[in-house]
């Protein structure tokens, strides 16, 4: 390690997006302050918790996910303080046995960022300090936050730059909407920041919300820490808090110790127990995660690494890849939707995942395309209204009067390619299910986007089925 090297570690709170909370039954979608509340997420003297199985599922598979040994036996503590986001003036969490230990995650760059620990604990309830109300005097309180499942994961003090860090979040939320477990657009990402400089006291920077604050609030105490180095100060060891309007870090409180915590165990809950049976039932049930998916993707599709990578970073772009490739040739598909795709959706800072994006409609496009009916800036215009407007692109075509009705020939060659892939309902077509028929008759709609008669097209298929 240099001289002047940056050291920092960091541990994350990710809100898990299950319906209720962690110990009672309250939704955690409230729009109401306040409204989405019970003894139990209020701290009330005798209300008992009950864990939810989903959000103990869900950290189960983020600890399995980055590489941790989960423990066959684990229990709930309380991690005591005084403050008016926890009316019971305690948080349960996890301290001496958590969910799972000594994972690992791999950079981009292929560095190897150690996994301290995952746990499972309860966010506390949000303080708003309201504008215009005398906000220096008092702050209010909205206890629907109060009880929201989060799994913390501590990373090793591994990482040597903000890049680093970011990298890291940036693999982490990407396995997590892989394993289903978090939602970026209604979740919360919270990061504490530790930073150090190579043999100097370590700041704590905490609390900082989202991705790109973190980067933001790193660059800052690195760039500090740095300043006081050269200036020959000391950095105290210390907790501080980041403003995102002067995107500055600045001193809170000391630092709160273990035994300032006085953690003990939860006694209203029962220790979680599980077999090796059932850690090997979870592993099996693992779904295949990006890093797997882009290598997967190289292989089947011979694509290249960075192509690969693109495509597989998000879930629902590598899932919209899949299924046009099965009707369009896999290379042009990978590459219409890294580029032209994905071109309007950086330009327009668009949100892949809050976008509906209809793989059969992205797939006619593009063998509109490619078949030549089209050319590309018409296909480029259609996937600018599709994604900025929502106009399908087959509409989008056709409102242009690009694209004309399909003759026999074309129908046929449609109606091949639907009996080929359909085998089981040519099957059942063959004995007499009418239903099969029907179905084959859809299919043949929507692989020609309703450019064919659909008598035409009945007609068609009893002939074929007949041969
Ligand atoms: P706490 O925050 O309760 O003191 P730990 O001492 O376990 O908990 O450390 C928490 C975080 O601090 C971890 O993410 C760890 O990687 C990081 N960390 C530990 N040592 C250093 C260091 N010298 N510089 C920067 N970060 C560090
Ligand atoms: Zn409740
Ligand atoms: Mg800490």
């Amino acid at each position: 390690m240099e001289k002047d090297g940056v050291v920092i570690g960091l541990e994350c709170h990710i809100q898990l997006n299950t319906e209720s909370k962690l110990f009672c039954g309250c939704p955690t979608a409230a729009e109401e302050p306040n409204s989405s509340c019970c003894p139990i997420c209020l701290g009330h003297p005798g209300s008992k918790p009950v864990l939810n199985a989903k959000a103990l599922d869900y950290a189960l598979k983020v600890a399995l996910a980055l590489n941790c040994e989960v423990n066959k036996e684990f229990f709930f503590s309380r991690k005591t303080y005084f403050y008016p986001d926890m009316s019971k003036n305690f948080q349960i969490s996890q301290y001496e046995i958590p969910v799972g230990l000594k994972g690992h995650l791999v950079l981009s760059t292929g560095k190897k960022i150690g996994i301290t620990r995952v746990h499972l604990e309860e966010d506390p309830a949000a303080l708003v300090h309201e504008a215009g109300m005398g906000a220096s005097n008092f702050s209010l309180v909205d206890y629907n936050r109060s009880g929201i499942p989060l799994v913390e994961v501590v990373t090793d003090p591994d990482f040597a730059s903000p890049e680093e860090a970011q990298d890291f979040l940036d693999q982490l939320t990407t396995i997590l909407s892989y394993l289903k477990v978090y939602s970026p657009l209604t979740g919360t990402l919270k990061a504490d920041c530790n930073v150090s400089v190579y043999g100097n006291s370590r700041v704590e920077v905490k609390n900082v919300t989202g991705k790109k604050a973190v980067g933001k609030a790193l660059e800052f105490e690195v760039a500090r820490q740095k300043r006081l180095l050269l200036d020959e100060r000391e950095i105290v060891r210390e907790t501080r808090s980041f403003d995102e309007k002067t995107m500055t870090t600045r001193s809170t409180r000391g630092k709160e110790t273990e035994a300032d915590y006085g953690y003990i165990f939860e006694p209203d809950l029962t220790a979680i127990q599980l077999s090796s049976g059932e850690i090997e039932e979870m592993k099996a049930k693992m779904p295949e995660l990006h890093a797997a998916k882009s290598k997967r993707f190289m292989k089947e599709f011979s694509l290249d690494e960075y192509t690969a990578n693109v495509l597989a970073r998000n879930f629902n772009l590598g899932l919209l890849f899949e299924e046009i490739s099965k009707s369009v040739d896999a290379k042009a598909a990978a590459k219409f939707l890294t580029r032209e795709l994905m071109a309007v959706v950086n330009r327009s800072e668009l949100d892949l995942d809050s976008l509906d994006l209809d793989s059969g409609e992205i797939g006619l496009l593009l063998e509109m395309l490619l078949s030549g009916k089209i050319t590309e800036k018409v296909a480029k215009d259609a996937v600018v209204a599709y994604l900025a407007k929502g106009v399908k692109p087959t509409r989008f075509v056709e409102g242009r009067g690009l694209s004309k009705d399909l003759g026999e020939k074309e129908i046929e060659k449609a109606v091949e390619k639907v009996l080929s892939e359909n085998k089981k309902a040519v099957a059942d077509l063959k004995m007499g299910n009418e239903k099969s028929l029907n179905f084959l008759v859809g299919q043949v709609m929507r692989l020609t986007k309703a450019k064919a008669e659909p008598r035409a097209v009945q007609k068609i298929i009893a002939e074929k089925i007949r041969k």
